[in-house]
């Protein structure tokens, strides 16, 4: 058989591919950010961030009925806003993941200093409204900083979830120490397929869902016949909208028909790849952070140097 992933991870069960369908709950956090001095009176737009009220409940009650766990992403400031969902999340049993304190991007901060700041404060509110550390972080829009790995290390996250950089996990190796990457691509973000938000600088032309989801199968279809990893970066805002949400539940459908597929939560993967790794059964990429410490040297952009 055509080999496409040179070190396809051994999933539990002898699973092909795994799962999580995850869901950044950013609700009216990045208006606030984008416009702080008039996103209170962009009445429209917080009700169309604020749907998340309705529809975190809808998709708990979605992936409760299917009997799987999965992970939410929650900026802190959103969970102080809209503790019962919270509640309504954790009382499932599924995991509340660290996306930011109110959805800042880490490389846009200030300093080193201001990065850690904001990450030391939403592991504070998710400790507290939790009673549990977040093992995991996605950076807010992907953007994760020339600190991040090292600032995740050495508070002791057991995962990111932010970058590109491959189709299975690896690891993300910096001077404090290392994280497991569980890897997506905006090609499983339901962003760019469906966002319409003018207030948000977003003119995507709406699609069907089957439109979508012609896009987000294709992904699914080719981790199960490689040995990926599957991971959805929904919002929903977005993607909980009726159709769209009635959608996923027969995407979730087809893959239990498929079979061999393995739903798990983010922290489950990340300690499964860690358990295999420890037991040479699957041996990740290591990619050294940062990448670029600072900007590369400008004369290779001099033509005759
Ligand atoms: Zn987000």
């Amino acid at each position: 058989m055509l080999k496409m992933i040179n070190n396809p991870v051994p999933w539990p069960n002898g699973a092909k591919v795994a799962v999580c369908v995850s869901f950044d709950i950013d609700a009216d956090s990045i208006l606030h950010l984008a416009h702080p001095d008039d996103a209170h009176r962009m009445v429209a737009a917080q009700s169309f961030l604020r749907y998340d009220r309705i529809s975190v409940k809808r998709i708990v009650d979605m992936f409760d009925h299917f009997g799987i766990k999965q992970t939410f992403f929650f900026p802190a400031w959103c969970m102080e806003q809209y503790g019962e969902l919270v509640d309504y999340i954790l009382k499932s049993g599924h995991e509340i993941a660290h996306h930011g304190y109110i959805h800042e991007s880490p490389n846009v901060q200030a300093s080193l200093k201001d990065e850690h700041h904001w990450l030391q404060r939403g592991i504070e509110v998710i400790e507290r409204m939790t009673g549990k550390r977040p093992s995991g972080w996605r950076a807010p829009v992907y953007n994760f900083s020339e600190h991040s790995a090292d600032l995740l290390a050495q508070e002791g996250f057991l995962y990111d979830a932010s970058l590109m950089g491959d189709d299975v996990p690896y690891i993300l190796h910096s001077k404090s120490g290392e994280v497991i990457e569980l890897p997506s691509h905006w090609g499983l973000d339901d962003w760019p397929q469906y966002t319409y938000l003018p207030e948000m600088n977003a003119r995507m032309p709406t699609k069907s869902p089957d439109a979508a989801m012609e896009v987000f199968w294709a992904e699914f279809e080719a981790n199960h016949k490689y040995g990926g990893l599957w991971v959805s970066v929904w919002h929903p805002s977005v993607s909980g909208r009726l159709a769209r949400c009635d959608r996923i539940a027969s995407m979730i459908e087809a893959m239990m028909k498929k079979g061999d597929v393995w739903f798990a939560t983010m922290e489950e993967i990340a300690l499964h790849v860690a358990a295999c790794r420890k037991e040479g059964t699957f041996t990740p990429t290591i990619e050294p952070m940062p990448t670029y410490a600072e900007p590369i040297d400008p004369s290779v952009f001099k033509p005759g140097t």
